[in-house]
């Protein structure tokens, strides 16, 4: 038997190892339907979202890359369907850019459980732009990049 939330073996045991949601078995359809809702709601009460930044300085009259800080950018029960959760975070335009790589880690359960490069276009804005995360369905997300009025999504990313 699988774990509801996440997946991991859990025959045998009354608690999952891994996430902590219970293994409850032999329920009515109604139940299954409100257990189901209760795993999806347990899951974005877990996840967390980091963009791995790059910072830069001037050295010697050149800029080299000066540390790759993982900057939180949202919770998973901060998001609502089909609506772009926005971080404060400015980030610096890239000229030229027709397309950004983004590397985002999935943290969940206390540790990181993914990380993903993800590519999204560079959105036509001549501002700073930043960094939003749209939850799709269950278990899905998307990244926007830009602001609440000019932005570009990326695919859609399953969250374990
Ligand atoms: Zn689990």
């Amino acid at each position: 038997m699988k774990c509801r939330v996440c997946g991991n073996d859990v025959t045998d045991v009354s608690k999952c190892p891994v996430c902590g949601f219970p293994v409850i078995h032999g329920l009515e359809r109604e139940d299954e339907e409100n257990l189901t809702r209760m795993a999806e709601e347990y899951l974005m009460g877990q996840v967390e979202f980091y963009l791995t930044a790059h910072t830069y300085e001037e050295a010697d009259n050149s800029i080299r890359e000066s540390g790759q800080p993982k900057i939180k950018i949202g919770d998973g029960r901060d998001l609502s369907k089909g609506k772009i959760l926005w971080n404060e975070q400015e980030f610096a335009r890239i000229e030229g850019r027709r397309e950004l790589s983004l590397e985002i880690t999935i943290r969940a359960f206390g540790k990181d459980r993914s990380v993903r490069k993800i590519r999204v276009k560079a959105p036509s804005l001549r501002d700073f732009w930043h960094i939003g995360i749209c939850l799709e369905g269950t278990g899905k997300v998307k990244f926007a990049v830009g602001n609440d009025r000019i932005y570009e999504l990326s695919e859609a990313v399953s969250l374990l």
